[in-house]
């Protein structure tokens, strides 16, 4: 792309003017290779602005790979006779919650399948139980599609965030990559009641899920646009066992960091995390998404005979600085690209977008 249109798409990218469709277009797709780097360079730049060099940190506990829904790239979906389920009970959860508290995590991330058995009531009972020994902690859900009151006893009962990806923003390739029972209208009527509720809400999407085209990246961009969301997860598919998509080929990691570099400089304040997936598929994953502008990082406080079972793809990586004993080890990467761990609350802090500014 010629240097004067870039740096007028920059400019865009930075106001609170709204990005026209073909603007998110050929940011994606025309930018050279030094424009890429030039993309990362800035957006690394706009983090560090509103974080400095620290890198918040999240306790993630799998708290069950039991699951009613059957989404098509997931290796939980209840139709995978080869998924070796768990769930974990209250004290389990609580047991999770007290280790992270000792290795000076600030907020607990609860995340699992759409189990039944952990219904809406009894959820807020954990919720409130962590709540009340953790009354300074934060504590966020991502336990999937519920009711608009299930998602307000959870808030009532101390739940800070909830975190549940969009997918994807166009309705076809929506229906593509799950069952006939769910819709993306719903998706969306949870995503809008988990913001009325007061949540700090993360949305998302796939990068590279089958039947994804450029075109419906660039719906992906807009639809953040509108939601504004005070985190924004993004992570290349990964093929899983078991799965109708289990033949399909993974995300690029390449266009994974470009994207976390176009949303940091579109949401300079918006909590980015450093994905698994990332990681997964690429060793250095952590080091480069937090070098593309990602400010979050998740580490795995799930017992590990548990989280070997928590297979939402295949290889998910689930020691090294993934784990939280080797927390030493996060650590240490982070130190040598000049980084460091950041262990406070990390909420979010301000308009997530320079668009938001005008809402
Ligand atoms: N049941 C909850 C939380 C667990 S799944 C929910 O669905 O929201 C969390 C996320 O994992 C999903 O939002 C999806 O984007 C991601 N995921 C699932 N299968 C994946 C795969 N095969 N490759 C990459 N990410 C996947
Ligand atoms: Fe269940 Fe979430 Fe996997 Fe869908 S993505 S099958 S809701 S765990």
């Amino acid at each position: 792309m010629r240097e004067n249109d870039f740096d007028n798409l920059l400019e865009l990218l930075a106001s609170p003017a709204s990005m026209p469709a073909d603007a998110w277009r050929r940011l994606l797709a025309e930018p050279d290779y030094g424009q890429r780097r030039q993309l990362a360079l800035l957006a690394r730049g706009v983090a560090q602005s509103n974080f400095s060099t620290g890198v918040y940190v999240r306790a993630l506990i799998e708290i069950s790979s039991y699951c009613r829904n059957n989404c098509n790239y997931c290796g939980l979906r209840c139709a995978n006779k080869l998924a070796q389920r768990y769930r974990l009970g209250k004290d389990e959860i609580l047991g999770c919650c007290r280790f992270a508290a000792t290795l000076g995590f600030n907020t607990f991330v609860l995340q699992g399948g759409e189990d039944p058995v952990q219904g809406d009531e009894w959820l807020a009972d954990v919720v409130a139980a962590i709540r009340s020994e953790f009354p300074e902690k934060a504590i966020t859900l991502s336990v999937g599609e519920r009711t608009s009151e299930g998602y307000s006893l959870l808030r009532n009962a101390g739940a800070d965030r909830y975190l549940l990806r969009h997918e994807t923003a166009n309705a076809g390739h929506y229906s593509m990559l799950h069952p006939h029972s769910m819709s993306q209208a719903n998706r969306l009527r949870c995503l809008a009641d988990l913001k009325r509720l007061g949540y700090q809400v993360g949305a998302g999407m796939m990068v590279g899920s089958p039947g994804q085209t450029a075109e419906h990246l660039v719906e992906d961009l807009m639809l953040l646009d509108e939601l504004q969301p005070q985190m924004i997860g993004i992570g290349p598919f990964i093929p899983a066992t078991g799965t109708p998509f289990a033949g399909e080929q993974p995300g690029s990691v390449e266009l994974t960091l470009q994207l976390i570099s176009l949303l940091r400089l579109r949401f300079p304040k918006a909590l980015i995390p450093a994905t698994t997936a990332v990681a997964t598929l690429c060793d250095d994953g952590t080091e480069r998404a937090v070098l593309a502008g990602a400010n979050v990082v998740m580490p795995n406080v799930t017992p590990p005979s548990y989280c070997e079972k928590y297979t939402i793809y295949d290889n998910k990586k689930n020691n090294g600085s993934e784990s939280a004993q080797q927390l030493d080890v996060l650590a240490g990467k982070l130190d040598k690209i000049g980084y460091f761990i950041d262990y406070s609350r990390g909420d979010f802090n301000g308009g997530s977008s320079a668009r938001s500014a005008v809402k």
